[in-house]
């Protein structure tokens, strides 16, 4: 059994860290709102007094924030100073590459382990226990974190050395974004020119339109009954949350000198759709700023 320390308990860690205590680890959980801390208490870990006190006797460092500054912020000034020797930290929160990689650094030169390993996955998946994990870590460090990420996953995938979790975790999301919105858009064609959505939905279903954001999460509401497109697009995922991944591919893109104009306009359609108050509806909701619907949202 693993001494775990998860700092983090919203939506997404209140979840992960009452799985892990299921699966019979000893945790000791921290969050700075008194309310989450109590909730991962009901559900089996036990209470940190602060993000410091709770790492020290930790073999595993689970960390699940909001963005890179709290990451950057709670590992450089808490985790790693008193974390010890040899220990291994996990980030779970979606956060710029830069930030993974600096965060990594300044735990190896204090003689500890990094991954930064953020999920594909909402509450629901992060509640089942279903995540997946994409992984940025040293080969060596895998199966450790593999092995302790398992009560929480339903896939564990190494995608490279540091930061690379991270870079597949934008990547993905870019293409999500990007073909969500042409989803959203041929709908929106099919109907003026005509054409049942319910049709187009079955030809493009078995034709070479196929994509996930079709088959698995279709926007227009009946096809795909589990789709957030049925609960008038409410839980899912969040537009906010869309959008800030697609900011931090549109970050590293410029960063790094990649090309990526469709990334650039998903990003600015989110950010229009976000800025009319849409933030708290799922991603998929933007259909209806495609139709020129929003009074039905
Ligand atoms: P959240 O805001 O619900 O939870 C973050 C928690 O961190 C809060 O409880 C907050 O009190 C705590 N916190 C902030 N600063 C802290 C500090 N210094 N010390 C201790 N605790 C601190 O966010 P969330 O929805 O759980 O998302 C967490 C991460 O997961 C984000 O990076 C998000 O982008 C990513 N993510 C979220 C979802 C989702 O559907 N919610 C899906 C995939 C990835």
């Amino acid at each position: 059994m693993s001494k775990i320390a998860f700092i983090g308990l919203g939506n997404m860690g209140a979840g992960m860290a009452a799985n892990l205590a299921k699966s019979g680890q000893d945790v000791t959980a921290f969050d700075l709102a008194t309310a989450a801390l109590a909730r991962a208490v009901d559900a089996g870990c036990k209470a940190g007094g602060s993000a410091a006190e709770t790492v020290k006797d930790a073999d595993i460092v689970i960390t699940m924030l909001p963005a890179g500054a709290h990451v950057r912020s709670v590992w450089t000034g808490e985790v790693i100073p008193n974390a010890r020797p040899g220990a291994l930290l996990i980030d779970c929160s979606t956060i710029d590459v830069d930030s993974a990689r600096a965060v990594a650094k300044a735990a190896t030169d204090a003689g500890l382990r990094a991954a930064d390993a953020p999920v594909s996955g909402g509450i629901m998946a992060a509640d089942a226990g279903t995540l997946a994990f994409m992984v940025g870590c040293e080969e060596g460090d895998f199966a450790e974190v593999d092995a302790a990420l398992r009560p929480m996953a339903r896939v564990v995938i190494h995608a490279g050395a540091a930061g690379a979790g991270q870079a597949a975790k934008i990547c993905n999301n870019m293409v999500l974004g990007v073909s969500m919105l042409g989803i959203c858009e041929a709908f929106a064609l099919a109907e003026k020119l005509g054409l049942e959505p319910e049709r187009f939905f079955e030809i493009a279903s078995k034709s070479s339109g196929q994509c996930w954001s079709l088959t698995t999460y279709c926007p227009w509401p009946g096809p795909v009954p589990t789709a957030p497109s049925n609960r008038n697009y409410e839980g899912g995922f969040l537009t906010a949350l869309m959008l800030k991944d697609l900011k931090l591919a549109q970050e590293a893109a410029a960063r790094s000198g990649a090309t990526t104009p469709m990334g650039a306009q998903a990003e600015a359609l989110y950010a229009m759709f976000d800025g009319l108050g849409f933030g708290q509806k799922d991603f998929s909701a933007v259909l209806q700023l495609m139709r020129g619907k929003l009074s039905e949202l």
